[in-house]
C-alpha cells in the first residue's frame, strides 16, 4: 500500500480508512489492515473526491483584475484581444501554471482547459502534477486562410501534448463557438473528434448576441447549426448554455451533450440570463461546473461556484431547486463524466484524486452537516492536502513550487501595466 489515510470523516459521515495502490483507491472501508509507505492521520479531515473545473482559460490569471464591468463584446475588443496579442509561449506556461497553484490550493484536481499555446498550459498542468484536458481555441470567424492556421494549430497542439507523455494530460478539440467558426471549421472537427476519440469543447448560448448572430450567419439557433454540423454525435461539453429554449434542452437532452454551468462568470459579465437549472436537469442533462478564466470570474475556487451555482437556482423562487449535494455532484462526479475520466466517487478502484478538508476550519462548525458546510460555507482554503491520481501534490497547505511559480507569473504580468 502506498497511502493510508486513517479514519477519516466522509461527506456521508462515515468515518473510513481509504487506501492508494499506484493511482488508484485499492480499499476503504471501516479498518484497512496492514500498513503504507505513507501514513495520513485523517482523524483531523474531512475527504471529499477532487473537484473536476469543466471551462477553463488558465493563463487568463494574467489578466485577473485587469477589465472588469464591462459587456462580454466591448470586454474582449477593448482589452483582453488587444492583451493576448502580447502573450508569448513563456507567459502562457506562468499564466497557467499559476493557475495550477491556485486550482490546487482550493481542491481541484482536474480542469478542461482552452487556450492557444495549449502546449504551454499541459506542460504546466503536468508539471504541477494535475489531470487535465487541454485544447487550442480554435476561431476561423468564416475566412479560409484562418482556417488553415486553425486546422495546422489544432493538428500541431494534439501532437504536442502526446508528446509530453503524461497520461494524466490529454489532449481534446477547443472549436470557440457557433458564432466564431465556420460550418468548414466544425466539419473538420467533427472528423478529427472521431478519427481520435477526442473530446469537444466549446462555448454555447453564453449571451443573447450569440444567438443572434449565429441565426444571422447559419438561419439557425446556435444548438440547431451545431446538430446540423454533427458535432453532438462526439463526446461534447458546451460551457455556458444560458439561452436555450425548450426545443434545444430537448435536443441536448437526446443528444447527449454535457453543458457546463459557470455562475460567476456568467453573472459578471451580465449574459442577461441564467442556466436553465431545473429544465436542463428534468430534462436529464448532465450538468457540471467550471469557473471560467481568472479574468471573468475573478478566481478558480469551484467551492465559490458551488456556491453560485446553488444560490442561483433558487434566486426565482425555487429553494429546493440545486441542494447542496447536487451542487457538490455537479462540481465532483458529474464533471469527471463530462470529461471521460474515472474519479469524482471516493470508492475501491476509482482514480485517487482525493482532498482532505481541514475540520478545524471555522466553516466546519458547529458541523450539523458537512455536504451544506462545503456548498454554502467554505472556501478553497480550507483545503489542506491535494492527491491526484495517488500523488501528494499539496500537504498542509504546501506546495513545493508555489514561491518561484508566483514570482514568474507576476513577472511575465509586468507588460500588461500601462
Ligand atoms: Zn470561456
Amino acid at each position: 500500500m502506498d497511502i493510508k489515510i486513517s479514519k477519516v470523516r466522509l461527506l456521508d459521515g462515515r468515518t473510513v480508512d481509504i487506501a492508494i495502490e499506484g493511482d488508484r483507491i485499492s480499499d476503504l472501508c471501516g479498518d484497512v489492515p496492514g500498513n503504507a509507505d505513507i501514513e495520513i492521520d485523517g482523524s483531523k479531515f474531512i475527504a471529499m473526491p477532487g473537484l473536476v473545473n469543466c471551462h477553463t482559460h488558465a493563463a487568463m490569471s494574467l489578466f485577473r483584475g485587469y477589465g472588469d464591468d464591462m459587456p462580454l463584446d466591448k470586454w474582449l475588443q477593448e482589452r483582453i484581444w488587444p492583451a493576448e496579442a502580447k502573450l508569448t509561449a513563456d507567459d502562457i506556461y506562468w499564466g497557467a501554471k499559476f493557475a495550477c497553484l491556485e486550482m490546487i490550493m482550493s481542491g481541484t484536481t482536474t480542469f478542461s482547459d482552452m487556450y492557444f499555446h495549449s502546449e504551454r498550459t499541459a506542460q504546466a498542468a503536468s508539471d504541477a502534477g494535475m489531470r487535465a484536458l487541454i485544447n487550442e481555441g480554435y476561431i476561423d470567424l468564416g475566412d479560409p486562410d484562418k482556417r488553415e492556421v486553425g486546422k495546422k494549430e489544432t493538428l500541431e497542439s494534439l501532437e504536442k501534448i502526446k508528446a509530453i507523455g503524461d497520461p494524466q494530460v490529454q489532449p481534446a478539440l477547443g472549436p470557440h463557438a457557433p458564432y466564431t467558426v465556420s460550418k468548414e471549421g466544425w466539419e473538420f472537427m467533427c472528423g478529427l473528434a472521431k478519427e481520435q476519440d477526442l473530446l469537444v469543447h466549446f462555448h454555447l448560448g453564453e449571451t443573447a448576441q450569440n444567438i443572434e448572430d449565429v441565426k444571422g450567419q447559419s438561419g439557425m439557433k446556435p444548438v440547431e447549426f451545431l446538430n446540423s454540423v454533427g458535432v453532438f454525435e462526439d463526446r461534447c461539453t458546451a460551457a455556458h448554455g444560458v439561452h436555450f429554449d425548450d426545443e434545444e434542452i430537448k435536443l441536448l437532452a437526446q443528444k447527449g451533450v454535457n453543458i457546463i454551468h459557470n455562475p460567476e462568470s456568467n453573472m459578471k459579465l451580465g449574459v442577461g440570463s441564467k442556466l436553465r437549472y431545473r429544465e436542463l436537469k428534468a430534462a436529464g442533462v448532465n450538468i457540471c461546473l467550471g469557473t471560467d478564466g481568472s479574468a471573468s470570474n475573478n478566481g478558480l475556487d469551484m467551492f465559490t461556484s458551488m456556491k453560485f451555482a446553488a444560490l442561483l437556482s433558487k434566486m426565482d423562487g425555487y429553494p429546493e431547486a440545486m441542494p447542496a449535494l447536487e451542487a457538490v455532484e455537479l462540481a465532483t462526479v458529474n464533471g469527471a463524466k463530462a470529461l471521460g475520466i474515472d474519479a469524482g466517487v471516493l470508492e475501491i478502484g476509482k482514480l485517487a484524486d482525493i482532498i482532505l478538508l481541514d475540520k478545524a476550519s471555522l466553516c466546519f462548525h458547529p458541523g450539523f452537516d458537512h455536504i451544506s458546510d462545503v456548498v454554502y460555507a467554505a472556501d478553497g482554503s480550507c483545503v489542506d492536502t491535494v492527491i491526484i491520481g495517488g500523488k501528494i501534490v499539496m500537504q498542509g497547505r504546501h506546495v513545493d513550487w508555489a514561491e518561484e511559480c508566483i514570482s514568474k507569473m507576476t513577472e511575465c504580468s509586468q507588460k500588461f501595466r500601462s
